[in-house]
């Protein structure tokens, strides 16, 4: 065998994954990031919902009618939306970014992996404090005039709240305010405690906790490295 085979193998082999990991933890981006350099599919319930809606198929219109009802979309609509997504036997390599949230869907999961005729190799935990998360969220700051992003830790501008370009005083989305910030990791702790609990318990060596309070960068590394993917 030659050199580095065992990699590209390895590499291979880990064709469906799951990530997971609290608002602020970098979870959407490193999968982004892992689906440009590895060739992996995202998937993501939010956007498939949004795309059934736009359809205005029946599975759409069905979405449409509990969403404007102000209703969580029902796990069982969900699984038939990511079924009709997904080819069975089909190579294609998936990440799932955000799904399954809760328990609940864990057996959906299951029923997909069954009658698609996949299987997840790797769940990731990105797993970051709470403190850290809202910190690096609430840091975030926008220039209102030409939209350039900052971050009073990571990212600051030369000038403090001013913006580089145009020095325009930078402003924080609304999105980020301290407040949202709080019931955002309030219902994601929620969720994800069992649900971590779940796979932490029955999955063994196939689940994996990265830390995630470093740089991306850092983080990615890590991420590949414990994935075995070598870029
Ligand atoms: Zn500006």
């Amino acid at each position: 065998m030659v050199g580095g085979t065992l990699g590209v193998e390895a590499a291979l082999s880990l064709a469906h994954l799951v990530i997971f990991g609290r608002p602020g933890s970098g979870k959407s981006s490193l999968a982004e990031r892992l689906g440009a350099d590895f060739g992996y599919r995202l998937i993501r319930t939010g956007e498939l919902l949004r795309e059934a809606v736009r359809r205005q198929d029946s599975l759409g219109r069905q979405v449409e009618s509990q969403l404007k009802a102000g209703q969580l979309v029902p796990d069982d609509l969900i699984g038939t939306l990511l079924e009709t997504n997904l080819v069975a036997g089909n190579q294609e390599r998936l990440i799932f970014d955000g799904f399954p949230r809760t328990l609940g869907q864990v057996a959906i999961l299951e029923r997909i992996e069954e009658r698609c005729q996949l299987s997840i190799d790797a769940y990731v935990d990105i797993h970051l404090s709470l403190e850290l998360a809202a910190r690096r969220m609430t840091g975030r700051r926008v220039c209102p005039k030409c939209a350039a992003t900052y971050h009073l830790i990571n990212r600051p501008p030369r000038v403090a709240e001013r913006c580089d370009h145009d020095g325009i005083m930078l402003i924080s989305r609304t999105d980020d305010s301290a407040e949202v910030v709080a019931i955002r990791q309030q219902i994601y702790e929620q969720h994800s405690g069992p649900l971590l609990a779940h796979y932490r318990q029955t999955m063994g060596a196939k689940f994996q906790e990265i830390d995630g309070s470093g740089t991306f960068a850092e983080v990615y590394q890590s991420l590949c490295r414990h994935l075995g993917l070598v870029g």
